[in-house]
């Protein structure tokens, strides 16, 4: 038999799934709007505990209805996170604004918080007036230290916004990250934790807020028979039949947390003895989803990428850790606040198959290879 091809991390549906696509098939509400986008809504709400939420056709749109929920406009200053996904930094611009990128520390990998503070100075001082917003990133599952970030936030009252895309199912003080801010958003595309083959969320406990991303995200029609509009909107909305797939994936969702957390144990206790190793570390008071595990190997400078490619001639996938903003040839003129932190995970960092469809056998093939490469 041929061996099978290791994917990173890919959609992992089962037979739970049908019954919900036939439905909404047969239901005929083939739209982008339709009784599964109101149960996945409320549905949803019920998981991450939140009052107000609104699905979308992705995580990119929700970030960028946020944005603009929270006010950011063009000529503002919004801080981000630098080792990141695009997604977290592009609506910044599209809402006309611009970003500023921080570094990680390294705990977490996520934003550091003694830079955000030295960031938000340096830019009043620089322009005058506060950043309009903040972008913080639980990167590849794991919570940001959101009580000092937050303490930060309110001391120069800047409202964040939580990019939780790969973080559903992560929990900080016992609560779903993305309930610790202002809004939140999540990711329903085929790579994440769970999917609606695309899809996104916004929500946040402050109504008015996701009552203005709702009007934005359907043309900002407005209440009235005819199509009438005072503001420029965007075709935003969840397909019904997305929501479908997408309800049935959140009835599964504790048993992908435990597979992927399960995933990340077992690399680390193979993995551990290793000269240089390093992880991710959870804090007191957080739980990742462990959606990738990501991998430090540091004994060599290109040690992450020896062993990258003896995985890929195997026909396994792994990626270096997101390459950061403020390398991007895109933002290279973009403000920056730096510790080389985010630097060092990029070269030294590498994601290992996480996906939870992962069988012990695939597992032990990873693990094999990347064994062979060390010793
Ligand atoms: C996936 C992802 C997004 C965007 O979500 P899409 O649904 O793909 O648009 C945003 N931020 C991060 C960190 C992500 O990983």
């Amino acid at each position: 038999m041929a061996k099978r091809t290791i994917y990173l991390s890919p959609p992992h549906l089962t037979d739970e799934a049908l019954p919900y696509i036939e439905e909404a098939l047969s239901s005929n509400w083939i739209a982008p709007v339709g009784p599964d986008v109101d149960a996945f809504e409320r549905e949803l709400a019920a998981v991450v505990d939140t009052p107000n939420l609104i699905t979308t056709n992705s995580g990119t749109s929700a970030i960028h209805l946020g944005l603009l929920a929270l006010g950011v406009r063009p000529g503002d200053e919004v801080i981000c996170s630098t080792l990141t996904f695009c997604a977290s930094a592009n609506p910044i611009v599209y809402c006309g604004a611009l970003p500023v990128f921080v570094d990680s520390e390294r705990t977490t990998w996520n934003i550091d918080p003694d830079l955000l503070q030295e960031a938000i100075e340096d830019r009043i001082k620089k322009t005058g007036r506060a950043p309009r917003a903040i972008v913080a990133v639980h990167l590849y599952g794991m919570p940001a230290q959101m009580i000092p970030i937050m303490t930060i936030a309110r001391r120069f009252g800047i409202p964040v916004l939580e990019d939780s895309a790969e973080a559903l199912g992560s929990l900080y003080d016992g609560r779903q990250v993305g309930t610790l801010a202002d809004v939140g958003v999540l990711s329903f595309n085929g790579n994440k934790i769970i999917t609606a083959s695309s899809g996104g969320a916004l929500f946040s406990s402050q109504s008015a807020l996701i009552v203005n991303a709702r009007h934005l995200r359907q043309e900002a029609k407005e209440p009235v028979p005819w199509y009438e509009h005072r503001t420029i909107g965007y075709n935003y909305r969840l397909s019904n039949i997305l929501a479908a797939i997408g309800r049935s994936q959140l009835k599964v969702l504790t048993q992908r947390v435990k597979k992927r957390r399960e995933i990340f144990d077992l690399y680390k206790h193979t993995l551990a003895a290793i000269p240089g190793i390093g992880f991710q570390t959870e804090l007191p008071d957080m739980q990742s989803n462990r959606w990738l595990t990501a991998v430090l190997f540091r004994d060599t400078p290109d040690q992450a990428e020896r062993i990258r490619l003896a995985l890929a001639a195997d026909d396994i996938e792994s990626r270096p850790v997101w390459k950061p903003m403020h390398l991007q040839p895109v933002f290279k003129d973009t403000p920056y606040y730096g510790n080389g932190v985010s630097d060092d995970l990029f070269q030294h960092g590498l994601c290992l198959p996480s996906g939870s469809s992962l069988s012990e056998s695939e597992l032990g093939r990873v693990v094999r290879i990347v064994g062979k490469e060390l010793s």
